[in-house]
């Protein structure tokens, strides 16, 4: 219940795309090089290892994959009450709010758009689907998540049901845009492993972004003047950070390998992840989120 029932959703950034799964289709796109580069720089969420995209080649789009806007998503209640509308609600905020707090001097604000499929998806950086869970590809800007991703969360990786455990992931993965738009994206690709690596710092930096996502969507407006979010309540920030712990190296580690090593993490320790977050949640400025200012992770 973590949205304000009136606060107005703005879904023109986000797509529905429904009836994608199985099948490929005819037409196959070449460019596999391309595709393994962006593989290892999205760097996703769950920390699932993307090298069997980076052979092959992207298969084209399901023509019998329906595209549609996520109309049924108006208000704040709606977020409350439909998954989908909750990660629409969360990326609109988390537009909202860094366009106003974004201050690259690269280039100027663009928002990412977001899209939410079931099963299966193309990608400019290759197929989407709840085996590699969900991210950002940086070379069609756009974050696609399959909102099923949830129950896995929940049930494979423990973590809380509430809502903003939800919404942590949608911020984390907006926040890889804005790492896109500074220009420190590409950190993940050329270092992606080890406990200290670019990996890792750009990964702890989107959990940064996410805290600071959360703590400023309450006074965050949306079109109708209402803010976004809620005040957090204590449960909210527990939800949040038992996401980031639950996707945590080492947990993951422990859970597949039986065994933690730092010198495979990608996306940093469950207790280091839940601190950025909570550094995020203090931060009045981007740059509070620097992992690369710091050698203390
Ligand atoms: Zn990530």
């Amino acid at each position: 219940m973590s949205f304000n029932e009136g606060a107005r959703i703005d879904t023109s950034n986000v797509e529905h795309r429904s009836g994608g799964g199985g099948g490929r289709g005819p037409m196959m796109a070449g460019g596999g090089g391309l595709v393994g580069l962006i593989v290892l720089l999205i760097a996703l969420f769950t920390g699932v290892d993307l090298s069997g995209l980076t052979t092959g080649t992207t298969p084209a789009t399901n023509p019998n994959e329906q595209v549609a806007q996520v109309a049924q998503c108006e208000t704040g209640a709606d977020a409350n009450t439909n998954v989908d509308c909750r990660v629409a609600a969360t990326a609109n905020s988390a537009e909202v709010f860094w366009k106003q707090t974004y201050n690259g001097s690269k280039e100027a604000f663009r928002p990412a758009k977001t899209v939410i499929y079931e099963s299966q998806t193309q990608s400019a950086c290759g197929t989407a689907s709840n085996q590699v869970g969900p991210f950002y590809c940086p070379l069609d800007e756009k974050i696609y998540i399959d909102t099923s991703f949830f129950n896995i969360l929940e049930k494979q990786f423990g973590s809380s049901t509430g809502a903003l455990a939800q919404e942590y992931v949608v911020a984390h993965e907006y926040g890889h845009h804005i790492q896109n738009l500074y220009g420190v994206l590409g950190y993940a690709q050329q270092d992606p492993k080890g406990a200290k690596s670019g990996g890792v710092r750009v990964e702890l930096m989107a959990d940064c972004f996410a805290g600071m996502w959360a703590a400023h969507a309450e006074s965050t407006p949306s079109s109708n003047g209402e803010p976004f979010l809620k005040k957090l309540t204590e449960q909210d920030i527990k939800d949040a950070l038992s996401a980031a712990e639950a996707v945590g190296d080492d947990r993951i580690q422990e859970k597949t390998t039986g065994r933690v090593s730092p010198e495979n993490f990608t996306h940093g320790s469950a207790a280091q992840r839940q601190n950025w977050f909570m550094t995020g949640m203090k931060a009045n400025s981007p740059q509070q989120c620097d992992t690369f200012a710091t050698d203390s992770l």
